[in-house]
């Protein structure tokens, strides 16, 4: 079968490897139907995401149908489709014993650290399956993972409906975390450097809005908190200088997230966070929120229908990569699609 390798940093090669057969373990044969182009995938391919090691099938935005089912698999059957859990974790360490698997000491993510999902098949045990509602197309599907990633930074934020929240960068990441976080809260803040990102948020329930390059961020955040400050920031910018920013922005007692995987050093102020008791905290991937993504859609509060703006066949992976790329502004969202 055939799949997409990183053989090392800017590397993409279309290769042959062996189909996988299913065991105990990994009971579930899936043919790969669409997978998801994320920024992290583009890190991994430049040599840029600190988690990586090569050489790998990239690809954790994992969506097709099931082949085949081996022993013990009762909720599947083939035909079905379904999304597939990145995270695969140890469940004896400390984080897995207490329910954050995603941060397991012996964490392995899907396309990261094991191959994942650019491949035309893929085993991988039942509990990792999630079914997907008739509602949404496999390849609008790949974007219930991202929105997994944005429920798992509004969740570590303690977001409540009382909260000013401000969302620091407004692409892929930024507009995933807008959408589940408008259905927990109304006062939310979007800053950016763009203003057609800002509109699109604006349009998608931004109240306010701010071009960091023509705006004060910390006056303009004051201004719309009642002289407060956030209450809640999340760093969907991950820059160098987002941290800080987001300090500065924050009111006493607040929640600072950061989502960031660079490992450059980065000024941060002590008394900022001391002073005002911030608390300061990492999001990673996500912590079994399919079935929490999968239910808002069945609700119909979220809709995920329309995100993707470019297919490639898995063959033209080089081709869809040099087009990300290329930065164009039609690109919103990119799935490489199976024959
Ligand atoms: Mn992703
Ligand atoms: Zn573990």
């Amino acid at each position: 079968m055939k799949a997409v390798q990183i053989v090392k940093p800017n590397e993409l090669k279309i290769i042959d490897m062996e189909k996988p057969v299913i065991d105990e373990k990994n009971n579930v044969l899936i043919k790969m139907t669409a997978a998801g182009i994320c920024g992290s995938d583009v890190g991994i391919y430049h040599g840029t995401n600190a988690a990586a090691t090569y050489p790998r099938v990239i690809g954790h935005e994992m969506v097709g149908r099931v082949d085949q089912v081996g022993p013990g698999v009762s909720g599947l059957k083939p035909g079905d489709r379904v999304i597939v859990n990145q995270v695969t974790n140890c469940g004896h360490c400390y984080p897995c014993k207490i329910g954050r698997g995603n941060v397991c000491d012996n964490l392995a993510v899907r396309g990261v650290h094991i191959d994942g999902g650019y491949r035309e098949f893929i085993a991988v045990p039942e509990s990792d399956c999630y079914l997907l509602p008739d509602s949404i197309s496999d390849t609008d599907a790949i974007m219930i993972e991202p929105t997994t990633i944005a429920i798992q930074s509004c969740s570590r934020a303690e977001l409540t409906k009382d909260d000013m929240l401000l969302i620091f960068g407004s692409g892929a990441l930024g507009s995933s975390i807008l959408k589940i976080a408008r259905l927990m809260c109304d006062h939310i803040i979007v800053a950016d450097i763009m203003d057609e990102k800002l509109e699109a948020a604006k349009e998608n329930g931004a109240k306010y809005t701010i071009n960091v390059l023509k705006e004060d961020l910390v006056e303009k955040v004051k201004e719309y908190t009642f002289g407060h400050g956030s209450t809640v920031s999340i760093d969907s910018a991950c820059t160098k200088d987002s941290l800080m920013s987001l300090l500065k922005a924050t009111g006493n007692a607040g929640r600072v997230m950061t989502m960031g995987f660079s490992v450059a050093p980065t000024e941060v102020n002590q008394f900022l966070i001391t002073s005002k008791e911030l608390d300061v905290r990492g999001s990673r991937l996500q912590n079994k929120r399919f079935g929490d993504a999968i239910r808002l859609i069945n609700e119909g509060k979220l809709d995920l229908n329309g995100t993707v703006s470019h297919t490639f066949p898995l063959e033209k992976a080089q081709e869809a990569f040099d087009f990300v790329d290329s930065r164009d502004p039609s690109i919103r969202k990119i799935a490489l699609t199976f024959a």
